[in-house]
């Protein structure tokens, strides 16, 4: 590990950094913990050249708070970097940073973010921090830069600067380390006796209880609030007894700044919430109602300790898997259930086609499973819901929109080889689980409630008789004009592809367990989703 103090160094070490190498970037403070190691540990594992940081900027500091305090344990510090791997570690001067005495240009994000939550309390200080971060950024050019979840607004603001400023850097939010006790992991928890690391549990304790109330079903942000708050005052909890200050707009002369805290028994401590506020995520402004996602933030002093917390809450909408054999009608089901609900329609076989269309765009032999593999490996490939039932997803490749491509018969004649692919497999049932992982999609196909998504929260097995399939598919190819089949030989068909089906290598069509089975012998396609409809109601009440 290399350790620089100079930009100047740390620009000549950036430059010899081969372009074919991603920069991972961890910026911080020092005094690192297990929180700060979780970044960097990323940072190791998805990138190859990692560069820490650790500034105590000035800046991002008020008047009366801790910057002489703040603790620099710089040799440990760095044997914790060289022991994770980092590359290169950055260890400026003040004046290195900011040489000049005279006013140096300032960063300044939307006012509505700042000057929410912690801004409303430290003016200046999300200035402080977006001017260092644009600094550190420009300096270090990384591809991603890593911050903790624990600092929700600062990351928030963060994303927001470098979307507006076109910072070609990707902003990568890591989750919360804890320590046992659910106390949020801090450089600051240093400053904390022990009795004071008990109370400061609260903080945690409080956000768990209004979690957990939105895992029951509330909705109401100032329900949820008052959880919190009146966790805060709760006498019967007794690490809260005595010396719990409720104010809002804080008084600093309310703490006892002069009191040997380690002389004071638990009850003794002063307890003072800042704030607590349930806001969006991405643009803090605060919520009423929660329909999507939400960031419950809380600030509280405890003892002459600031300590911040945070908990996100998502509205996950249900994954519908829909399996079983061809010819029940999985793919109308699916599009029209899609479509009524407003979920996103898993066009699982466009998936496929979109890599087929890629793989002969860039001429390679359709057999060819080395380049194939390479050529997916970073494919960027998204599907968009469509309104139109006939087109039942937007397929881009890369940016480009190739939905009307990936229909063509030079694309359907091929596909099924590359569909066969192992590497071209995976990566699409990844890309699937990715698109699971948001939730509120329907999916079809023969092994999506049991091997796709396992944990599906609604599984339907939609299956039909070979006669009833049969007919069907008779009065189809009447309508199409073919008269010269009859239904016998239909039922032989079906019930073969069916028998394919079910022992391919690939993928075979499966009943999960707990999928629940539908047989469409007898119902209309309305009938059918009316029914999935009410199972829906059902797992999610
Ligand atoms: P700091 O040194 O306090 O500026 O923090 C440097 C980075 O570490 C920031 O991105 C913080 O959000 C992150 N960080 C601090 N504490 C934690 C924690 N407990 N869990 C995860 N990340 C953290």
């Amino acid at each position: 590990m290399l350790i620089v103090t100079s930009i100047s160094e740390l620009q000549r070490e950036i430059s010899r950094v081969s372009p074919s190498q991603k920069i991972g970037f961890v910026p911080t403070m020092g005094a690192l913990h297990s929180g700060h190691e979780s970044l960097i540990q990323r940072a190791v594992t998805e990138t190859d050249f990692v560069v820490v940081s650790i500034f105590v900027n000035p800046l991002q500091f008020g008047k009366n708070e801790d910057l002489d305090q703040y603790p620099r344990p710089l040799e440990q510090d760095k044997a914790i970097c060289k022991q994770l791997g980092v590359k290169l570690l950055f260890t400026p001067s003040v004046t290195e940073i900011y040489p000049s005495e005279e006013e140096t240009t300032i960063v300044n994000p939307p006012t509505a973010m700042t000057s929410v939550l912690c801004g409303k309390y430290r003016q200046g200080h999300f200035q402080g921090v977006a001017t260092i971060v644009t600094k550190l950024f420009n300096l270090v050019c990384p591809n991603v830069a890593y911050f903790g979840q624990k600092d929700a607004q600062q990351v928030a603001i963060i994303k927001k600067m470098t979307k507006d400023l076109n910072i070609p850097v990707k902003v990568q939010s890591c989750p919360i380390i804890r320590e046992k006790s659910g106390l949020a992991l801090s450089s600051r928890n240093q400053y904390l006796s022990s009795e004071e690391k008990e109370k400061a549990t609260l903080l945690y304790r409080s956000l768990s209880k209004a979690q957990r109330a939105f895992q029951e079903g509330q909705r109401d942000c100032q329900k949820l609030l008052q959880i919190v708050k009146e966790e805060f005052r709760s006498p019967q909890t007794p690490l809260n007894k005595g010396g719990l200050n409720l104010d809002n707009s804080l008084n600093k002369k309310s703490l006892n700044l002069n009191d040997s805290l380690n002389k004071k028994g638990l009850n003794d401590i002063n307890i003072q919430l800042q704030y607590v506020e349930v806001v969006e995520p991405e643009t803090l402004q605060p919520l009423t109602e929660i329909s999507d996602s939400a960031l419950i933030a809380i600030a509280a002093y405890i003892g002459n300790t600031r300590l911040i917390d945070n908990v996100i809450l998502t509205v996950t909408k249900p994954i519908i898997a829909l399996d079983g054999p061809a010819g029940a009608g999985k793919s109308t089901v699916s599009r029209r259930l899609a479509r009524e609900l407003g979920y996103i329609y898993l066009d699982t076989g466009a998936m496929y086609r979109a890599i087929t269309w890629l793989v002969m765009e860039n001429n390679i032999n359709v057999e060819d499973e080395e380049s194939i593999a390479s050529l997916v490996a970073n494919v960027q490939l998204e599907l968009l819901p469509s309104d139109n039932l006939q087109i039942p997803v937007t397929v881009k490749i890369n940016g480009q929109d190739i939905t009307k491509e990936i229909r063509t018969p030079r694309v359907t004649n091929q596909v099924s080889k590359v569909a066969a692919q192992s590497a071209v497999r995976e990566k699409m049932v990844a890309l699937q689980q990715e698109y699971g992982a948001k939730g509120g999609i329907v999916a079809e196909g023969r092994d999506i409630g049991t091997n796709v998504f396992p944990h599906a929260q609604l599984k339907i097995f939609l299956t039909a008789t070979p006669q009833a399939r049969a007919k069907r598919r008779l009065i189809d190819l009447q309508n199409q004009g073919e008269s010269n089949i009859d239904l016998d030989t239909l039922i032989k068909e079906i019930e073969g592809r069916d028998y394919l089906d079910s022992t391919r290598a690939i993928a075979p069509l499966k009943k999960a367990e707990d999928a629940i089975e539908l047989i469409t012998d007898n119902l209309t396609i309305d009938q059918v989703i009316e029914k999935i409809k009410s199972y829906l109601i059902l797992v999610q009440s």
